[in-house]
């Protein structure tokens, strides 16, 4: 018996090292890494800045514990909440975990100012939140949820960009509108600006809270710090982790002022959560993130893959569909009979690592640090995998 838990289906594939956004792996061969390990990996492979902070903070101090001040923490949380809507953030460290805590905040607020009654959310489908319990039922995704009892309750899902079904589901226990800006496992599907900022209107019309999921999203992904900020429209509370740290396990809620003083001393805790190994590796990749002009680089960067894929399509239409996201988080959708396992399985044979998500949808997610000569080979590796799977008919 394989002694890892056989819960991934995994490409047997093993990296020995990093080097900015090229993995190599065991047996010599370079890809360059399209996925950034699930848009983590943010300032690509043994980034020089977080090299050094990381180095220094593992000779002085790696946990404390949340039993005493951190102010690797306090500093981290002071600077998010100069750059966001942000009054107070809690750390943890995986995006399950923030956003089950964003689930206990919205009811712990409700609970606070005199509802206690309102603990439902109302979530969309096609979204995915985690795989704990929790967020398992938020995001009631049958195939995720199949042998795992009944999903847990306190959660009404409706589909995206139907404002009449949204209204519908909020009643008198719910306490939160939860949603991803731009979905991504669910096949980077975006909700329209203008449903953003009804969401938005909707939870101050019946005095429930916005929670925005932006585990994927944020942290300069879209080419933003955060993904909301395309759109104007403001959350209460925001669950954030994958490229928070630049590959270090972090996670943190974000809450605005009023939200986050429903919480006290003993109202939610972690262990390991914000330690000064994790706080060292976020604040460095947010210094990285806040330097000037770098986002404005994802931007545009992430307009010229975009295009590339876009005149990819063209030439491929028969493989390619509609080329959807924003920033570096991009995906193709694939069209039947071909699939985005096959498509990436060949654009790795071309030397690129690749990610799928839902909707026949290749997903694209490379370190932010990329510029033109990396977005050359990423298409080139896509050329070409595009002319096999024509070739193979
Ligand atoms: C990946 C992801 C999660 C879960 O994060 P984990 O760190 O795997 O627990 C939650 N929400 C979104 C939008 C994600 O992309």
């Amino acid at each position: 018996m394989n002694a890892v838990m056989q819960t991934y289906g995994r490409i047997p594939i093993a990296f020995e090292r990093g080097e900015g956004a090229y993995l190599i792996s065991t047996e010599g061969k370079r890809y360059l890494d399209g996925a950034g390990g699930i848009a983590v990996v943010s300032m690509g492979h043994s980034h020089p800045h977080l090299v050094a902070a990381l180095s220094e903070q593992v000779q002085r101090l790696w946990h404390v514990s949340n039993l005493y001040e951190i102010p690797e923490q306090t500093r981290f949380a002071e600077r998010l909440a100069g750059a966001s809507f942000a009054g107070a953030s809690f750390f943890c460290n995986s995006g399950a975990e923030a956003m089950e805590g964003a689930i206990k905040i919205a009811r712990k607020y409700q609970a606070v100012n005199g509802a206690p009654e309102r603990f439902r959310a109302v979530t969309l489908e096609g979204s995915f939140h985690g795989r704990t319990l929790a967020t398992l039922g938020a995001a009631q995704n049958p195939k995720h949820l199949d042998g795992f009892g009944p999903p847990a309750d306190g959660f009404d899902i409706v589909p995206p960009n139907n404002l009449n079904e949204l209204r519908a589901a909020i009643g008198p226990q719910t306490a939160a509108i939860i949603a991803e800006p731009l979905q991504g496992e669910g096949g980077i599907r975006p909700l329209d600006r203008d449903y953003m900022q009804a969401l938005r209107a909707t939870a101050d019309e019946f005095g429930i809270l916005l929670v925005l999921d932006e585990v994927q999203t944020g942290f300069g992904r879209t080419g933003k710090l955060f993904a909301h900020e395309w759109t104007g429209v403001t959350p209460d509370i925001m669950a954030c982790a994958k490229g928070i740290a630049g590959g270090f396990p972090c996670g943190a809620v974000l809450a605005s002022e009023r939200v986050a003083a429903a919480m006290s001393p003993g109202t939610h805790g972690s262990t390991f959560g914000g330690n000064p190994l994790a706080m060292a590796a976020a604040n460095a990749t947010l210094d990285i993130l806040l330097e000037d002009g770098f986002l404005g680089e994802v931007e545009r960067i992430g307009t010229l893959l975009g295009d590339g894929l876009v005149a990819l399509a063209g030439r491929y239409r028969d493989i390619i569909g509609s080329v959807r996201g924003s920033g570096l988080m991009l995906g193709m959708v694939v069209r039947e009979p071909h699939t985005n396992g096959a498509l990436g399985d060949l654009a790795r044979e071309h030397g690129l690592l690749t990610v799928v998500a839902g909707e026949n949808v290749l997903r694209l997610l490379p370190p932010l640090t990329i510029r033109e000569p990396e977005v050359e080979v990423i298409l080139a590796s896509l050329e070409s995998a595009c002319a096999d799977l024509n070739a193979k008919g």
